[in-house]
């Protein structure tokens, strides 16, 4: 693993809140979080919620186009809204739900913004990378609390990483 991989808890239960990807999700976000770069990329995470929503396991990483203004593009970003409406039938037509979404942060730490915050739905994972140079920094999941005042961090947990007991 190393400075490229993404950002694993340690000691995780199964009473905590977690996203479960595979690595080749993981993989294909990095690659389109390194091909928008300078400008933020956003996409969908389309799975299942299990374990009363704390757990949301993720089959699929959907693309989706930013359409925030260009010249802001480098620190925001807003999903197409049509995509997402295409994406959403597509994914209940095969019994997926949009569990999670993730962005990128060029030149910022892999943690949510004001923006981020202000824009967010609670009970979905918000998966965010950190770029620098095209190249991935960090990658770590958050969640926003219930009272959405701010966001806590989530456990990103891939195939590797067992969970405990
Ligand atoms: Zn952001």
């Amino acid at each position: 693993m190393g400075a490229n991989s993404a950002h694993f808890g340690t000691d995780i239960k199964p009473s905590d809140e977690m996203v479960i990807l595979t690595e080749e999700i993981i993989s294909q976000m990095h690659t389109h979080a390194s091909s928008t770069y300078p400008e933020e990329c956003c996409g969908l995470l389309l799975g299942n919620f299990e374990n009363q929503s704390k757990t949301k396991r993720v089959i699929e990483a959907r693309r989706m186009g930013n359409v925030f203004p260009k010249e802001e593009r480098y620190h925001r970003y807003t999903i197409d809204p049509k995509e997402f409406l295409v994406a959403e039938e597509d994914a209940e037509s095969r019994g997926l739900e949009v569990v999670g979404i993730y962005h990128s942060h060029p030149n910022a730490p892999a943690r949510p913004s004001k923006f981020d915050t202000d824009f967010a739905w609670p009970t979905l994972s918000y998966v965010i990378m950190e770029v620098a140079n095209s190249k991935l920094v960090e990658t770590r999941s958050w969640l926003l609390k219930e009272d959405r005042s701010e966001f806590a961090p989530e456990a990103l947990i891939t195939g590797g990483n067992k969970v405990v007991e």
